[in-house]
C-alpha cells in the first residue's frame, strides 16, 4: 500500500473542497484533495450549473413559443419552435465539461495534488483512498470534511427510472408528457418551471400549506401566480402514497384521507437533501453533531482537534456560496491566518420565474427578534427598465432598523432579480443605511433604482411611486 504525507487533505471537491483546495495551494500549503467523482461536486456536475442551463434553454423555447401565436405585443412572429432536449442535455453537459476542466487545471495551477478514489477515515488524522491507482494511506497535520450532500429518497418511492431525482432530470433525452414533481421547495420549482416552459404538464405535490416554504408568501405569491400561468398545477398540503398504475398516488384534505391518482410519465422526488456524514467512517470518528450534520464553531473545527467540516455536511443553508467561503476561510487557518466566520448575510436566490433573491432578515424574521424596523418597498411595475423587458411582476423590499436606518435585509422578486444579490449583500456587509444607498446614483434604466427607491420608500420619499 502507497503512504502518502501532507499539511492539509481535504475530502471531496465540491464548492467547498475545491475552493479550500486553490486557496490552500496558493498559501504554500502542501495539500492533497481526494475525489471520487468529478471536481466541482453537486453543484458544477449535477447541481446549480447543469439547473441553470436547462432553465436557460427552456425560458429560450417558452418565449419563441409565445411568439409563435403571432400576437406578441412586440410585432414579433415567429414559426412554431421544436425542442431536441438530448441536444440541450449536450450543450449542457460541454458547459459542465468545461468548468470542472477549470476546476482541476486551478488546483494543478496552484500546486495542489488531486487524488481520484474514495476516502475513509482510519483515524482523526489518517486516511485510505482506494482509487483507480490503488490504496493509498495519507496521514495529515490537519483533514477537512467536505463530502457534501446526496438527494432525500423517499423509501416507498425509490428512483428507478421512471421515479428520478434531480441529477436524472437533468440528464433526460425527452420531455416527459406528464411530470409530477414531489416537493415544491428550490429544485422542485426550478425544474418544474423549466419543465412546464419545455412543454411538460406539470403537477407539484407539496406537504405543506404553500410553496417554497423558507420564502414569505408576498415573496411567493408572484411564483405561484407564474405557475399557474404556465398551467402547472399546484397541490399543497399533499402528500405522496405511492406509484399507481398510471402514475402517483397521492393524499390530500384533513388527515390526509382523500386518496387521489395523478397520471404521470415522470416522478422527479425533490423533498431535499440530506448531508453526506454517514460513509467514508465519519460516524466512527464520534464527532459532535447536529442530527445528521456535523458540528461546527465559527472557525468551522469540529469537535476532534485538527478536523474540519464545510459546506452542505455542516448544515444549512446547503448553498455552494456558503460552502466557498467557508473552504477558502479553512485554507487561511490552517496556514496559520486569524479567521472566523463573521459575514452578516448569506444571499439566496431561487431561480423561479420571476427568481426570489433574499439578504439578511425578512421583516418577520426582524420582529421575531424583537427588533423595531421599518420596511420600504418598490414594485417594478413603477420601473422603466422593467417595463421595457416585460418584466413589471415584482417588488424590492427593504427591511431596516427604526432606531438608526441601518439596513437588515433586502429581498426582491422580479425577472433577472439574482443579480440584485450583490447589491444587496454589499450593503449589508457594509453596514449601509437606508440612507446611503438611498443617496448612491444608480444608473439609469435599470432595475437596480428599484433598490434605491425602496430605500427611499422606507424613509417615507421615494421618488417614482
Ligand atoms: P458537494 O458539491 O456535494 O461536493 C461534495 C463532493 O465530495 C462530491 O464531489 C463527492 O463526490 C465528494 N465525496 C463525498 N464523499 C467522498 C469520499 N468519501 N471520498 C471522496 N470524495 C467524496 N446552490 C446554490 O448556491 N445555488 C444554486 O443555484 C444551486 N442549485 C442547485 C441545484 C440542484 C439541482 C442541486 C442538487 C443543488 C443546488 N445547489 C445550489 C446546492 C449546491 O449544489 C450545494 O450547496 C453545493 O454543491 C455544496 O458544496 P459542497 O462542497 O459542500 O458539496
Ligand atoms: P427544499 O428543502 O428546498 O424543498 C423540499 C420541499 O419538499 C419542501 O417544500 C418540503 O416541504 C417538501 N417535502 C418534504 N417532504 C415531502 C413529501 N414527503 N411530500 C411532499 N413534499 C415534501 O429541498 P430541495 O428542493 O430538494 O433542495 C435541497 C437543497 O438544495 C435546498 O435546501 C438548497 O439548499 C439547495 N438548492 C439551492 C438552489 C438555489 O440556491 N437556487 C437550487 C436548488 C437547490
Amino acid at each position: 500500500m502507497r503512504e502518502e504525507t501532507c499539511k492539509l487533505l481535504i475530502i471531496g471537491g465540491g464548492p467547498g473542497g475545491y475552493v479550500c483546495g486553490i486557496r490552500a495551494g496558493q498559501l504554500g500549503l502542501d495539500t492533497i484533495l481526494v475525489e471520487e467523482d468529478t471536481p466541482g461536486g453537486t453543484c458544477l456536475t449535477v447541481g446549480c450549473i447543469p439547473s441553470k442551463a436547462l432553465i436557460h434553454a427552456a425560458e429560450e423555447f417558452h418565449k419563441l413559443r409565445g411568439f409563435a401565436g403571432g400576437t406578441s405585443p412586440l410585432g414579433i412572429s415567429a414559426k412554431a419552435p421544436a425542442i431536441d432536449l438530448a441536444a440541450t442535455v449536450s450543450w449542457k453537459d460541454g458547459i459542465v465539461e468545461r468548468l470542472t476542466k477549470g476546476v482541476a487545471g486551478l488546483l494543478k495551477k496552484a500546486g495542489t495534488r488531486v487524488l481520484a478514489g474514495r476516502a475513509e477515515f482510519v483515524d482523526g488524522k489518517t486516511v485510505r483512498v482506494r482509487g483507480p491507482e490503488g490504496v493509498c494511506e495519507i496521514h495529515a497535520e490537519a483533514v477537512v470534511i467536505a463530502t457534501g450532500s446526496a438527494p432525500v429518497e423517499l423509501p416507498f418511492l425509490p428512483f428507478d427510472g421512471k421515479v428520478i431525482g434531480s441529477t436524472e432530470a437533468l440528464a433526460l433525452d425527452a420531455v416527459p408528457e406528464r411530470l409530477v414533481v414531489v416537493g415544491g421547495g428550490y429544485i422542485g420549482l426550478e425544474i418544474g418551471t423549466a419543465f412546464a416552459k419545455l412543454g411538460a404538464q406539470v403537477t407539484v405535490v407539496e406537504a405543506t400549506n404553500r410553496i417554497l416554504p423558507q420564502y414569505d408568501t408576498a415573496l411567493t405569491k408572484p411564483v405561484l401566480a407564474s405557475l399557474k400561468a404556465l398551467g402547472v398545477t399546484v397541490m399543497t398540503e399533499t402528500r405522496a402514497l405511492g406509484l399507481s398504475d398510471a402514475g402517483l398516488q397521492v393524499a390530500q384534505g384533513e388527515d390526509y384521507a382523500e386518496p387521489c391518482d395523478l397520471p404521470a410519465d415522470r416522478i422527479l422526488i425533490t423533498v431535499g437533501r440530506r448531508p453526506r456524514s454517514d460513509g467514508a467512517g465519519i460516524s466512527e470518528l464520534g464527532l459532535t453533531m447536529d442530527g445528521g450534520f456535523i458540528r461546527i464553531d465559527a472557525t468551522c473545527r469540529t469537535s476532534m482537534r485538527g478536523v474540519f467540516a464545510i459546506g452542505d455536511v455542516t448544515g444549512e443553508p446547503m448553498l455552494a456560496h456558503r460552502a466557498m467561503a467557508q473552504g477558502e476561510m479553512v485554507a487561511e487557518i490552517v496556514a496559520g491566518h486569524r479567521r472566523r466566520w463573521d459575514a452578516r448575510c448569506i444571499p439566496a436566490v431561487c431561480f423561479t420565474d420571476p427568481e426570489i433573491v433574499s439578504c439578511g432578515l425578512s421583516p418577520e424574521e426582524a420582529k421575531a427578534q424583537g427588533i423595531a424596523i421599518r420596511t420600504g418597498q418598490f414594485p417594478f411595475a413603477a420601473n422603466g427598465r422593467a417595463m421595457t423587458m416585460q418584466a413589471e411582476t415584482g417588488f424590492v423590499r427593504a427591511v431596516a432598523r427604526e432606531d438608526n436606518n441601518v439596513l437588515l435585509g433586502l429581498q426582491a422578486v422580479g425577472a433577472g432579480a439574482s443579480e440584485l444579490s450583490a447589491a444587496f449583500s454589499t450593503a449589508i456587509e457594509m453596514g449601509a443605511r437606508l440612507d446611503d444607498i438611498g443617496a448612491v446614483i444608480h444608473a439609469h434604466p435599470t432595475q437596480s433604482e428599484a433598490v434605491q427607491e425602496a430605500c427611499l420608500a422606507a424613509l417615507g420619499k421615494a421618488l417614482h411611486i
